[in-house]
């Protein structure tokens, strides 16, 4: 059995739904299908989720909502004609579209929640519409129903472990199920959605929870490129990627898939795949626990700006017992997260993210620093990117740390810092971030194409 979810894009227009019902139709094993909500058309549009937004906004400042409100239903509207669809699913989306402005404004801390998560309810309601009338009889399913619990916590929910228990009842059903993405509900009845992107997380939860064979995630894109298109000119799509491999990527700014997607499918052992519905001949990227097989030493290459880094130098630093932990103390006061920390032996950097630091606590961990830490030297470096060099199969291969330094100091690339861990998933370097994109396509040529200049 498979869980198949299809994004904003997949969804936008009539055209994009008939691929979507031809790719169900040819696998019977696809039988949960998670969907977002219509995405853009094009550049110029905008998303159903956004034109919520705007809805939640007009309604709870008290403004005219009529204009939004029709945007919206003429949206979904557009879909069902060019479907043939009737007027009876019509007026079900428009009045679950009207009813959002009936809903209290006071004291109700879920409003904002309820009104994102009708696009991707409307959204399951006619894609389950559409495929019964095309010859895939499906059913629409809300995910109260089908045992989505979440915790209470409006834009940011996390599923609650029970849940998986009620979910694996679904695989009783007969028909193909049409589970809206991106929310569920929690215990007081309320819809709370997950963050922004959140349908990514509902596929792999229901994966997990039926117990699933395989998770297909559908976008616009060929799979993962080992680097990114707007840096490199056409890297090629990653055939097959770890979890441990695409959390290394995801983090230093690989976004095809919603990082907390990762995790149930991860725990429940089920293997991923991305594919393209504008494409579905392409094998995508899987994703899986370990490679089989032969596998390249290094898998992707990630370039990531906006850090900025603590340096700090204290003579004797070694010798002194506890320092580590008062530096990090005195973030952790100040609320402050850390990333990297590479070290030597009267000094250490501490890497965080740029936004972390505003001018007041720049301020006070100088402050700090000085008068309680007595330290040396302590300067703030900002500008700097991270290049992440990412491959579990990095651990046999000796020479690839040489091979990539090589590649960055013949075009003359700085690099500020180096920090590997034990794992060795990835190597990291911290460089200018003028110099990121040099780097990455620097890095690109090294490990991927057969000559290099
Ligand atoms: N529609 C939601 C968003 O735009 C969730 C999703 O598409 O995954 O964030």
């Amino acid at each position: 059995m498979k869980v198949i979810k299809f994004g904003g894009s997949s969804l936008a227009s009539a055209q994009q739904l008939i691929k979507v019902k031809d790719i169900v139709k040819s696998d019977p094993t696809r039988r949960f299908v998670v969907v977002s909500a219509p995405g853009k058309r094009d550049n110029d549009d905008i998303k159903v989720t956004d034109a919520l937004i705007k809805y939640y906004k007009a309604y709870t400042s008290d403004q005219d909502v009529s204009e939004i409100q029709d945007w919206i239903i003429r949206r979904y509207q557009s879909i069902i004609d060019e479907l043939n669809l009737g007027s009876k699913i019509l007026s079900k989306i428009s009045d679950s579209i009207k009813k959002l402005a009936t809903e209290p404004i006071e004291d109700n801390d879920f409003l904002y929640d309820t009104f994102l998560a009708a696009g991707e309810d409307n959204n399951a309601k006619l894609i389950a519409e559409y495929f019964t009338k095309s010859g895939v009889p499906a059913r629409y399913i809300h995910p109260k129903k089908a045992g989505m619990f979440v915790t209470s916590e409006p834009g940011n929910a996390r599923i609650i472990p029970s849940s998986y228990d009620k979910l694996e009842a679904l695989r009783e059903y007969e028909e193909v199920l049409v589970i809206p993405g991106f929310f569920g509900v929690t215990v007081d009845n309320q819809i709370c959605t997950f963050s922004r992107g959140g349908s990514d997380i509902t596929g792999s939860i229901v994966a997990a929870g039926v117990k699933a064979d395989l998770y297909e995630n559908f976008t616009d894109v060929d799979g993962i490129f080992a680097a990114h298109p707007g840096v490199v000119h056409k890297p090629h799509s990653i055939s097959e990627l770890t979890y441990k491999e695409m959390r290394e990527l995801a983090y230093a700014g690989f976004s095809v898939l919603h990082d907390e997607a990762l995790i149930p499918a991860y725990r429940g052992r089920i293997p991923l795949v991305i594919k393209n519905t504008n494409n579905p001949e392409h094998p995508g990227t899987k994703i899986v626990l370990s490679h089989e097989g032969p596998q390249l030493p290094v898998v992707g290459i990630a370039g990531d700006d906006k850090f900025v880094s603590i340096n700090i130098s204290k003579y004797l630093m070694n010798r002194e017992v506890g320092f580590g932990r008062k530096v990090l103390q005195i973030l952790e006061d100040l609320h402050i997260r850390w990333e990297h920390m590479p070290t030597g032996i009267d000094d250490m950097s501490i890497v965080i993210r740029e936004r972390e630091l505003t001018p007041i606590k720049e301020q006070e961990i100088i402050s700090q620093l000085t008068r309680k830490l007595e330290v040396d030297e302590v300067s703030i470096q900002r500008g700097l990117s991270i290049i992440m060099l990412v491959g579990e199969n990095m651990k046999s291969h000796i020479g690839v740390t040489a091979a990539a330094t090589k590649a960055l100091s013949e075009r003359d690339i700085n690099l500020v810092m180096i920090s590997q861990g034990s794992s060795e998933v990835s190597v990291m370097f911290v460089i200018e971030t003028e110099q990121e994109k040099k780097a990455v396509r620097a890095l690109y040529k090294e490990f991927f194409t057969e000559s290099s200049d």
